[in-house]
């Protein structure tokens, strides 16, 4: 039988649920590296966003994966200010949009989501090829970024880290 990985809403939660966790858990850090070159904030700032996510997120009902990511990235605009909540906000608003209303999503539509994203970062802070900004961390060269569509496959690490099921090919 052919079975292809899929990602439901939960597993989406449980991603921001895990990034809030990081990043409460790396504050300090965060703010020792800002405070090198910026103004000392941003571990707190991005702590704020972050827990304003999980709490927003336990406040509504069932949401798809999508829309789990747009109000994450809205709650992060809302929330954090400076760049960060701007970049962050736009990165995952476009990743929601990219998913649209579908209950759940494989690993080409991941892709295409972290794709999104990634343009979406690219825009709004004009980077270049070879800055030292956030697309650089996103998912490095684009052409080992892009899976061809139709081979929905999360391997390696990434199928580790999230809780996956699989289920027959849809016909
Ligand atoms: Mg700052």
């Amino acid at each position: 039988m052919e079975v292809e990985a899929v990602v439901n809403a939960s597993t989406v939660r449980s991603w921001l649920e895990g990034a809030a966790a990081s990043v409460r858990e790396q504050r300090d850090y965060l703010t020792q590296l800002d405070a090198a070159i910026g103004d000392a904030d941003h571990g707190t700032n991005m702590d704020r966003g972050f827990t304003a996510v999980v709490e927003k997120l336990e406040s509504l009902e069932e949401l798809p994966p999508g829309k789990v990511l747009t109000t994450a990235g809205s709650t992060l605009v809302s929330t954090v200010g400076g760049a960060s909540g701007p970049l962050w906000g736009t990165a995952l608003r476009r990743a929601g949009r990219s998913l649209g209303d579908a209950e759940s999503f494989d690993g080409a539509d991941l892709l295409a989501a972290l794709e999104a994203a990634l343009e979406g970062v690219v825009e709004l802070g004009a980077a270049q090829e070879g800055d030292k900004t956030m697309p650089r961390t996103g998912c490095g060269p684009r052409s080992r970024c892009r899976r061809p569509r139709g081979a929905p496959r999360i391997s390696g690490s990434a199928a580790s880290a999230i809780r996956i099921r699989a289920r027959p090919r849809r016909r």
